[in-house]
């Protein structure tokens, strides 16, 4: 079965200096792997159109964008906070970051296909609602699940964030918000020092210290995400894919393997099947260590499209 496939070559665009770990070859790492196994010619390929204010203001401070946009006409660089930098290229990257998840969710929600994934950068998952944080510009993420919403009428969306960082970003979006579910497994304490002690009835921290390993993994998913997925019954389902808990991954200090990213994404497909009519939108967020990065995306994928 396809899936389809947005990216867009201004994703490549933004830089953040040498040796930032966030950078344009993680995409192209991803692609040469999905190339090499012979997926990429079985993807559904779309280019990312460029999300509007208007989408982005469902999460975003208008005067946040604004100042975000503002870079494309200025001849300088800037720090937004101290991992961030914004340079001339980031608006245009970070625009068509949040619209593959304005497309993913067209396509997903008028049945055009049933999942979708979204090779893009920058990440957005720590995006607060004015303000830039920890490699993030708009939580792309965040847009995608409140389009669901406004155009749709969606009432049970979940988050699935297992991105080796807890997904604070989305969180303070939608922690008002009981029609969406955030489910963010993250080491801690660890950046960005949150999530260990928030949290309510529809968003599901599940904090993991340094050195767990999949085992542990898979039981805080199977005792804590599925009851309450469960109970909460999605209509759709998002993705915040980052693979940066990856034990060859030296970002972080969990070891997760392969298989583990393999095995949570069939657990939530097997939600999605069960409640969503399969509808799973997926997008990259962390994942730094480029080999490991590649292969765990083309093993999403592949559970994803059901070819394993
Ligand atoms: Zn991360």
């Amino acid at each position: 079965m396809t899936i389809a496939y947005i990216s867009h070559p201004d994703c490549l665009l933004h830089q953040m200096g040498e040796g930032h770990p966030e950078k344009p070859n993680r995409l192209n790492a991803i692609e040469d792997q999905l190339i090499a196994s012979g997926i990429f010619d079985l993807l559904q390929h779309h280019q990312a159109p460029l999300a509007t204010v208007r989408q982005l203001e469902r999460v975003h401070d208008s005067k946040y964008i604004e100042e975000v946009l503002s870079f494309e006409h200025k001849n300088k660089s800037a720090y937004l906070d101290p991992d961030t930098m914004i340079t001339p290229q980031t608006p245009k990257a970070a625009l068509r970051s949040a619209g593959a998840l304005i497309l993913a969710t067209d396509l997903v929600l008028k049945g055009k296909i049933r999942q979708a994934y979204c090779n893009v950068r920058p990440p957005g998952h720590h995006a607060l609602p004015s303000q830039a944080m920890g490699f993030c510009f708009f939580n792309n993420v965040a847009v995608g699940a409140a389009h669901a919403i406004a155009e749709y009428g969606i009432k049970r969306i979940a988050i699935i964030d297992f991105d080796v960082h807890h997904g604070n970003g989305t969180e303070t979006m939608f922690t008002h918000e009981p029609r969406v579910m955030l489910c963010s497994t993250f080491q801690h304490p660890f950046y960005p020092f949150s999530g260990a002690s928030s949290g309510n009835e529809h968003i599901i921290n599940t904090p993991l210290s340094a050195g767990t390993s999949g085992d542990k993994y898979r039981e805080t998913i199977l005792s804590v995400w599925l009851p309450a997925l469960h109970k909460f019954k999605p209509e759709l389902i998002f993705f915040s894919a980052g693979f940066d808990a990856h034990q060859e991954d030296h970002m972080s200090m969990l070891n997760l393997t392969d298989k583990d990213y393999s095995w949570i994404t069939r657990e939530i497909l097997l939600i999605a099947d069960k409640y969503a009519e399969g509808r799973v939108v997926s997008t990259l967020e962390g994942g730094y260590h480029l080999p490991s990065l590649a292969r765990s995306v083309l093993n999403h994928l592949r559970i994803l499209m059901r070819i394993e």
